[in-house]
């Protein structure tokens, strides 16, 4: 059976608990168990599909194509597994179950409560991602605060899971903030005390307390919260700040985090197989070169809305011995300049990531013809493949009023038009077009040398395609059609031929990118980009 660790947290948000949660899982993996991660999300949302980007960062797609958290992307680049379905759980999934068994008569006339409707619910969620991972352990992260209304039936679920599997098979990992007051120049435990108290007052009695501050607890301070919260001093684990998030996990190893976890589960304490890990600290931190790669979207001010992308910037930047700096561009602003040598002059990529409407689109139309005519090198995803093939319509095939329907439903020349099963839809939510789907590579192409191999799989989440009427003329006029989905016939990869590396995707590439392993297409812009920037 497998063992569960549930991380909750304290005293303010954003301290990083998903971090913490996937840290802990990466240590756990490296001693040589199973792991699978989880996150609830409180909110009444069935999934953060439909929530504006402003509100919530990223849309993190899984390869079954369920459209998930933020959290789960940092859960997927550092333990480096595939997550499902199982992974992620919100309040709406939650009731929208409960409601449909009601509705059924499955609860045979019962009064349909919280406790035990929607707890057993939520209980028979953390199962289920137990039996379908077959994980030696399961990793939960509670979204949210302790003392928040949304929370209270998760942490009710899983103080009955506790009580039903015991201490050896379940783990409470509590994150706090330790603050530092100005002034008097100390850290305070008091907040921490006061997050444990509410805890305990639901229940729960937490097995490890993560504190986070801007400096290391002294071993007073970690003597206080262990007298105060019942916790053993070495449960206490410090998590200072740090420019790098890539050390987190290597300072919970030191505090002996992971250790702790397999003794109270009484599961046996192998080597870390963590040098990798270390390697790629070492290298991040030692990066002696720089470059710039100009991001144009519309939602530049929240960097949240982009985390997958830009993190997959970086990780073809260590492949290639690079740090890349991002410059964001906002596409509504860039609508309006006429300078844009002004605003690219320090870069040597232009990347146009995903994106939905019609507000800042003509500004990232610019940015690619800037990519375009200047040899500058592109990467396109999915809506910014959309885009350079309207402005190769446009600029080159002399179709000067293509667009796509999302933007204009009668437009001459619908180059980007909905898919056929797309029409009729209604429902927002879970409608797009998700998840893994085959792609086939013609031998010869950009992307063929980038993947070397012909038949790859790559996560989706759209609802309008490349119209094939188009395809044809685009060809005869320069653009190479590299990557098909031979099954529905759908384009899914384009390049230029008359341009050193002029790439773009249907797909979304970002969400199989790690640390330690680029994605073939970051890793061959990041590796073009550099050389450009060598030439310039
Ligand atoms: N809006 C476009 C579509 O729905 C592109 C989506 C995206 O970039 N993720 O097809």
């Amino acid at each position: 059976m497998a063992k569960f660790v549930f991380v909750t947290g304290g005293v303010v948000s954003g301290l990083g608990k998903g971090i913490t949660a996937s840290s802990l899982a990466l240590l756990l993996k490296a001693r040589g168990y199973k792991v699978f991660m989880q996150k609830f999300d409180p909110y009444i949302n069935v999934d953060p599909g439909t929530m504006s980007p402003y509100q919530h960062g990223e849309v993190f797609v899984t390869y079954d194509g369920t459209e998930t958290d933020l959290d789960l992307g940092h859960y997927e680049r550092f333990i480096d597994e595939e997550l499902n379905y199982t992974s992620n759980i919100t309040t709406g999934k939650i009731y929208k179950n409960v409601i449909e068994k009601e509705r059924r008569g499955d609860y045979l006339g019962a009064t349909v409560q919280i406790v035990p409707h929607i707890t057993n619910e939520i209980k028979a969620k953390v199962y289920e991602a137990a039996e379908t991972s077959k994980a030696d352990i399961v990793i939960t992260e509670i979204g949210g605060t302790i003392g928040d209304i949304e929370s209270q039936a998760y942490i009710e679920a899983l103080r009955q899971i506790r009580n039903e599997l015991g201490n050896s098979n379940t783990l409470f990992v509590h994150t706090t903030l330790v603050p530092l007051i100005y002034g008097s120049n100390e850290l305070k435990t008091k907040p921490t005390q006061h997050s444990v108290i509410e805890l305990r007052g639901m229940g729960i009695q937490p097995d490890i307390i993560v504190c986070r501050s801007s400096e290391e607890l002294s071993s007073s301070l970690k003597e206080k919260i262990s007298l105060f919260c019942s916790v053993p001093k070495e449960n206490v684990i410090d998590s200072v700040d740090v420019k790098n998030i890539f050390q987190v996990p290597l300072n919970y190893l030191k505090e002996g985090m992971d250790e702790i976890v397999l003794k109270q589960f009484g599961l046996k304490v192998n080597k870390s197989d963590i040098k990798y890990w270390q390697d790629l600290v070492t290298k991040v931190d030692n990066l002696k070169d720089e470059i710039e790669i100009s991001l144009v979207g519309k939602y530049v001010e929240l960097h949240d809305a982009y985390i997958s992308v830009s993190e997959s910037l970086k990780h073809a930047g260590y492949a290639n011995n690079v740090k890349v700096n991002i410059n964001w561009v906002n596409s509504e602003e860039l609508e309006k300049c006429d300078n844009l040598d002004e605003v690219f002059k320090n870069s040597s990529g232009i990347i146009v990531p995903g994106g939905f409407g019609v507000r800042g689109i003509e500004g990232k139309i610019k940015a690619i013809n800037y990519a375009r005519v200047n040899k500058i090198p592109f990467l396109g995803i999915c809506l910014g493949m959309q885009l350079a093939v309207i402005e190769f319509a446009r600029n080159v095939c002399n179709l000067p009023l293509a667009s796509s329907t999302e933007f204009d439903e009668t437009c001459d020349d619908p180059i980007i038009d909905l898919m056929a099963e797309q029409k009729g839809i209604i429902n927002m939510g879970g409608t797009l077009r998700l998840g893994n789907y085959d792609c086939k590579l013609t031998k010869g192409t950009l992307a063929y040398q980038d993947y070397k191999e012909e038949n790859i799989k790559e996560r989706h989440r759209h609802r309008y395609e490349f119209n094939n009427k188009y395809k044809a003329l685009l060809e005869e006029k320069g653009m190479v059609f590299s990557g098909i989905n031979e099954k529905a016939n759908l384009v899914e990869i384009i390049e230029l031929k008359d341009h050193p590396h002029f790439i773009a995707c249907q797909f979304h590439p970002e969400f199989k990118s790690r640390p330690t392993r680029p994605h073939p297409l970051f890793n061959s812009f990041i590796r073009e980009s550099f050389k450009y920037a060598k030439r310039k």
